[in-house]
């Protein structure tokens, strides 16, 4: 067998179709015969860790259906992101649809950074973020670009804002010039409830986390209006400037929305970029009936969307959308092989001039593909159905004498405590319930800290989910809240 013979079967071309099928048929099945019944195994990382060792690269390889059986393993101890009591984060369960088109994305490998490596993949993902900015409200003269993830996109947008600013007070090129003596007059302004990537990018764009001030919040999470012009008076007295407002619409903890009309009208008065962090709660504009709480949010400079959370996505499938496309331009750098300057690929769109990312999946087809199959009603009902769960779930929560509602839910986040008397021993008890939820396997429920308390947390993004089953799982937190308190 010549060399190019013996390779040619570990890919796949016209002639080795029935070795693809058979290949993926066995991944499907090793799946689903192996698909967790719960939502976890319940084994420690030094457990996963002892089952998983083995010879990562060994000299000659092994029939596939024996490292089809390796990976039952992995399979058997992952969280069960489609069961009703994995209810701990935003990480969805992901459509069918979606399911289906990453088979074509992986098989497909197109490159997004330029049009010569995905020809028919760059106008889709231009078609879908042209889109994406008309139903976010944009005008015309905007632009997006699909991301990693909110984090990716909080960084760019945060990047775009520090550079325009810098660019019209010092009329100073960040991107060839590197930061200016004074940046660090430079502040960005969110509220004690936005994402921790906003400090994240702040250190990582050369300005320290000391560059982020939090503004206070209400008693429902929301960024308080008055606080954040009291802070940017603050900044003006001081000769400090504001490069950006991150306003959130749904916080991760709480799924509150920032009032977007009034922090607008701030960031205009103050000259501030106006950043939407709508990993979230971009969501609420698939939905008829809710898609109002988003008001404001087409007045923003930039908005981060997360489709791997309430679109019900695979990871990843994120975006950036901008207000003005020629901010973009603080993200361009040009290589010869890709993105030429000297205009001999006029007119053809290369999106790695609009990426952090150079090489990048074709994940605007599984956004496509999922809108196609169910279409904008189904897609609008399924968040609608997220935010009654959560209504529920708080309503059993308040009626049930052993737990406290930290907060009514606004979105799809219900933030709680199972109660006890003593503050310090409230907080060990509360850990320790999630804990022990976590090594049974039963359920996998969130965690977080509100004014120093630690409290459990659900979030309700499963819309299979019955009100049978929230009913179920608080009896089971309160069940194993009772055996805890027994010394
Ligand atoms: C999830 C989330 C992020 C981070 O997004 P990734 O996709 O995990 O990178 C940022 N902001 C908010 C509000 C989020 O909920």
């Amino acid at each position: 067998m010549s060399q190019a013979t013996r390779f040619a079967e570990e890919f796949l071309t016209p002639n080795t179709s029935a070795a693809y099928r058979e290949s993926i048929a066995k991944a499907v099945e090793a799946l689903l015969g192996a698909f967790p019944t719960q939502p976890y195994s319940g084994k420690s990382p030094a457990e996963l860790s002892a089952l998983l060792a083995g010879n990562i690269l060994p000299q000659r390889g092994s029939p596939i259906d024996e490292v089809f059986e390796k990976v039952r393993t992995i399979i058997q101890h992952s969280v069960a992101v489609t069961h009703p009591n994995t209810i701990a984060h935003l990480h969805c369960p992901p459509l069918i649809a979606s399911l289906a088109a990453e088979v074509i994305i992986s098989a497909l490998n197109q490159s997004m950074d330029s049009f010569d490596q995905a020809p028919a993949a760059t106008m889709l993902e231009l078609a879908v973020t042209r889109w994406l900015c008309e139903e976010a409200g944009l005008p015309s003269g905007s632009d997006a670009i699909f991301t990693s993830g909110g984090t990716q996109s909080n960084f760019m947008a945060m990047l775009m804002a520090r550079d325009a600013c810098i660019h019209s007070h010092r009329n100073w090129q960040t991107q060839w010039d590197g930061l200016p003596p004074d940046a660090s007059r430079l502040r960005f302004l969110c509220s004690e409830a936005a994402h921790f990537t906003v400090e994240k990018s702040a250190y990582q764009l050369g300005l320290g986390t000391g560059a982020v001030i939090h503004v206070p919040v209400d008693h429902a999470f929301r960024m308080i209006p008055k606080a954040l012009e009291e802070a940017l008076a603050q900044l003006r007295e001081k000769k400090l400037i504001p490069a950006a407002i991150v306003a959130t619409a749904g916080t991760t903890d709480f799924g509150s929305i920032d009032p977007l009309p009034e922090i607008f009208a701030l960031a205009k008065q103050a000259g501030a970029w106006l950043h939407v962090d709508a990993a979230y709660g971009s969501a609420l504009l698939l939905s008829d009936r809710h898609r109002k709480r988003l008001r404001g949010l087409e007045n923003a400079n930039s908005i981060s969307m997360d489709f791997h959370k309430e679109f019900w996505q695979c990871i990843s499938c994120a975006a950036l959308l901008l207000r003005d496309a020629g901010q973009l331009r603080y993200l361009e750098i040009h290589a010869d092989y890709l993105n030429p300057e000297s205009g001999e690929d006029a007119g053809v769109p290369n999106l790695v001039d609009k990426s952090l990312a150079t090489t990048r999946r074709f994940d605007a087809l599984k956004l496509w593909f999922s809108f196609q199959v169910l279409g904008r009603e189904k897609f609008g009902e399924m968040v609608d159905r997220t935010i009654e769960l959560a209504a529920h779930a708080a309503l059993l929560i308040k009626r049930n004498p052993a737990l406290e509602l930290i907060v009514e839910p606004e979105y799809g986040c219900v933030v709680f405590r199972y109660r006890i008397s003593g503050s310090e021993d409230g907080d060990r008890l509360n850990s320790a319930l999630r804990q022990r939820l976590l090594e049974r396997g039963v359920a996998v429920i969130g965690r977080t800290r509100v004014h120093g308390r630690q409290c459990l947390k659900l979030t309700c993004m499963n819309p299979t989910t019955s009100e049978d089953e929230i009913d179920a799982l608080l009896q089971l937190i309160v069940e194993q809240g009772g055996q805890l308190e027994i010394p």
